[in-house]
């Protein structure tokens, strides 16, 4: 990390792997730790969805399905936010981008300095368990899991007392869904950013903890301070 009050420029940092592989987690309390933005495309598109917005309304069916939104529509919805981030010293995604068509987009906001792309690689079975089991807090956003981690008094936040809720596509049909989307749109970038960029591969299998100290220890080595000139 700099010195206390030097500027510092990060690279754009790139989590990729399949849903449930525990990114969402790990972006967050990277880039609060960077001090940087982060963005979750799966956040702003279900806030368009409840907002009902034009985008939302064309995105609605195509998410509830566990399907991938139409690059165009993610491109520019990505787009504006980036353009909202000029003065920001790099950012963290989450789940952008997911289709090679989305990357280069992506390459072509960042100019020179490409993102530090990290890959978090996950057996099935433990995807299933931990995304039919995923609930969430709607106040404080903090994630449960019935089977792994599951709050004190069923159904509800530790933290605040909220009744716990279930994202509709996180039903089982529609996560098989949701994996084989990965598995046809999102698995070729992992090859597409390990040829051409810094490309590091993270075990999600283990607990959370222990996958945030593997990637300080990436983190620390990855130069993610990138050339301010
Ligand atoms: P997530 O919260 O990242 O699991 O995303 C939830 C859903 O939002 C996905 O299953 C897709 O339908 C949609 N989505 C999120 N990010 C993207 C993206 N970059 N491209 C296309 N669809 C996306």
């Amino acid at each position: 990390m700099p010195a206390q009050g030097a500027k510092s420029c990060y690279r754009a940092v790139v989590f990729l792997g399949p849903p449930g592989a525990g990114k969402g987690t790990q972006t967050r309390a990277l880039a609060e730790r960077l001090g940087v933005p982060y963005l979750s495309t799966g956040d702003m598109l279900r806030d368009h969805i409840s907002r009902g917005t034009a985008l939302g309304r064309q995105a609605d069916a195509v998410v509830a399905a566990g399907e991938l939104v139409p690059d165009e529509l993610v491109n520019s919805m990505v787009g504006v936010w980036f353009k909202q981030q000029s003065d920001s010293n790099g950012v963290v995604l989450d789940g952008f981008p997911r289709t090679v068509n989305q990357a280069r987009e992506l390459d072509q906001w960042l100019g020179n300095n490409g993102p530090v792309v990290i890959n978090f690689r996950v057996e099935y079975n433990e995807l299933i368990q931990r995304l039919t089991g995923r609930r969430s807090c709607p106040q404080c956003r903090r994630i449960y899991n019935v089977y792994l981690k599951p709050p004190a008094r069923d159904g509800f936040c530790d933290c605040d007392g909220a009744r716990l809720t279930q994202r509709p596509d996180d039903d089982e049909q529609v996560i098989r869904e949701r994996l084989a989307a990965y598995e046809r749109q999102t698995r070729p970038l992992v090859e597409f950013y390990r040829q051409r960029t810094k490309f590091f591969e993270v075990d999600g299998n283990q607990p959370p903890e222990t996958v945030t100290n593997q990637l300080c220890r990436i983190l620390e080595g990855a130069d993610v301070v990138c050339n301010q000139q």
